[in-house]
């Protein structure tokens, strides 16, 4: 089986679950590095690794579903419960845009003090201010909470919300595509296996695009990460609508899921770079996968533009899902840009739908760097040991 899954890798046809399998248990893994590598060439042969300048907004804590991988949730009527302001969050756009950014990845909890009304006012109050600014918002289980309050189908609240002015869906709450996972992490109520699937189909169908993320690193079997990927694999041949993979390592400071069964070890950098290289292999009607340094670091996503990823995702303004639970590692676009270069690509900036847009804002202009990390580390957050000290959040989606 190995033998036939490293020929067919090799000729670049598609796998099977069982070929799949035996190279993502069995091959070496540079073997599985340098058959991801081919494929990654096969898509982009120029050698252009994309990043965007975009900014990861939280526009709230509170959350009623209540996952037991998630240290970002705040019970309703938590003192430590919060919604931004709609000011607030225009602040956040407005540093954003003097860095080069022209999008948010605007997410958060299950709130259910916030109906539909509330996100069409936020999305017409960002689009009236910002015309030209992208909204990249709303995960799929974010949609189902906003579909279920408003007694609404899912096809019309994305309609509602697409004229209020959203542009697109992340790809978040996915954790892992399996309902007896999704049951062990307590996310099988926000959105079963079918139902995340569901609404991406209703989006893609409406003319959004949007991305796809898999959470490994918790209860799941490598059989069941790769039938993540084969789910994901069939609903792209169907619809055509996903930009991008991404797939992240559990965090498990501060969680239930860590404290009750005992998963307090995060995964390995090699068992990241091996998950993001079968991903590359399966998902072959997918054009991108990111590198999630975010959760790995600089250089291990740096080596992971040798397994299979052609994006560095985010320049980091803000992030308080992963850093609330123990990733440790920002980059602002100067030292993205010197990652990519430095592993021999050539380092774009792109818009959400993967257009290259062009050379990196800081060789054209000077912009401030590391706008809220700055302010994290100002404020002495300084590295993992402080922050086990003082629990943080964290969301996933
Ligand atoms: S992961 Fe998202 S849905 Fe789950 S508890 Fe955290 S904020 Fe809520």
């Amino acid at each position: 089986m190995l033998q036939r899954a490293l020929d067919k890798a090799r000729a670049g046809d598609r796998l099977s679950r069982p070929e799949a399998l035996a190279l993502y248990t069995d091959a070496p893994t540079q073997v599985l590095g340098r058959l991801a590598d081919a494929a990654r060439a096969r898509r982009h042969p120029d050698r252009v690794v994309t990043y965007i300048i975009d900014r990861n907004v939280n526009y709230t804590n509170v959350c009623v579903a209540r996952c037991n991988f998630c240290a970002f949730y705040r019970q309703v009527g938590s003192a430590e419960g919060y919604v931004l302001g709609f000011d607030e969050i225009f602040a956040k756009i407005d540093e954003t845009i003097s860095v080069g950014g022209g999008q948010l990845l605007l997410q958060g909890g299950h709130n259910p003090d916030l109906p539909i009304g509330w996100y069409e006012d936020l999305f017409r109050a960002v689009k009236a201010r910002y015309p030209d600014f992208k909204l990249h918002a709303l995960s799929p289980p974010e949609i189902l909470h906003i579909s279920r309050m408003a007694q609404m189908p899912v096809p019309a609240v994305i309609e509602r919300l697409i004229a209020a002015g959203l542009d697109s869906i992340p790809g978040g709450g996915a954790e892992i595509l399996v309902d007896r996972v999704r049951k062990l992490l307590h996310c099988y109520g926000k959105a079963t296996t079918d139902e995340w699937l569901g609404v991406m189909r209703s989006a893609h169908h409406a003319g959004l695009r949007t991305t796809a993320t898999m959470m490994y690193g918790t209860v799941e079997t490598a059989e069941e990460r790769l039938e993540h990927m084969f789910r994901l694999r069939d609903l792209q041949d169907e619809t055509g609508g996903f930009t991008a993979f991404i797939t992240w390592s559990f965090q498990p400071d501060h969680t239930e899921l860590s404290q009750e069964h005992g998963i307090t070890l995060e995964a390995t950098g090699v068992d990241y770079l091996r998950t993001l290289a079968i991903a590359r292999l399966v998902l072959d009607n997918f054009d991108n996968l990111q590198s999630s340094w975010v959760t790995q670091g600089g250089k291990v996503g740096q080596l992971s533009l040798l397994f299979g990823a052609n994006d560095m995702g985010s320049v980091m303004i803000e992030e308080n899902v992963v850093r609330a639970a123990g990733a440790a590692y920002c980059m602002d676009e100067v030292e993205i840009v010197g990652n990519i270069e430095d592993a021999g690509f050539t380092a774009r900036r792109r818009n959400m739908h993967y257009d290259v847009l062009g050379d990196p804002i800081f060789r054209q202009r000077d912009v401030p760097r590391m706008l809220s990390l700055a302010k994290a580390r100002a404020q002495g957050d300084v590295g993992k040991e402080a922050r086990s000290q003082e629990p943080r959040l964290t969301i996933d989606e």
